[in-house]
């Protein structure tokens, strides 16, 4: 039964939606994770596909929920195009505090886009401000050196 066999954290409202003990409006369901609708849309058909054991952060998230989370937001976004005659998907996932993350359940956004929908890419550098080799060069060192330090 969905989520009896599940990590959970008491307090989590995802938790609650995928153990059923909240309503939602659920799009899909299988062992590993749900998807349902935002109950505050960013625009109607703003989905969101949270796997059933609770994982705070994308990190410590096992590779293989993770893989079918992702898989699962495909099989979304396809369904969105032909469900919602939408014109593209945004999809995103916010992770800490810091990047707007609310839910510590972590979960994937899936956006149906519109032409002219006025939301725009909110992560759209000006070309003015391409960054010069070398200070990519060393950012990159930085995120290389960590990664062989795990
Ligand atoms: P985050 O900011 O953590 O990436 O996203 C959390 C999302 O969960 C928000 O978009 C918020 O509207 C949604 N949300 C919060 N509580 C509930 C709820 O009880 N039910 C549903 N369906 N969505 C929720
Ligand atoms: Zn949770």
């Amino acid at each position: 039964m969905a989520g009896s066999l599940v990590a959970r954290e008491e307090n989590c409202i995802f938790c609650k939606i995928v153990a059923g003990e909240v309503p939602s409006s659920r799009v899909y369901e299988d062992e590993t994770c749900v998807a349902f609708l935002d109950i505050a849309p960013i625009r109607p058909g703003h989905t969101l596909v949270v796997p059933k054991d609770h994982t705070p952060n994308l990190a410590e998230l096992d590779p293989e929920t993770g893989g079918h989370l992702f898989a699962t937001g495909q099989k979304i976004t396809a369904a969105l195009y032909g469900g919602l005659g939408c014109d593209g998907v945004s999809v995103f996932l916010a992770d800490g505090a810091a990047a707007g993350q609310d839910v510590f359940h972590s979960h994937l956004h899936l956006l149906p886009r519109f032409e002219g929908d006025g939301l725009g890419s909110a992560f759209r550098a000006d070309e003015e401000e391409m960054a010069h080799r070398g200070e990519l060069d060393q950012v990159a060192e930085k995120i290389e050196s960590s990664l062989r330090e795990t």
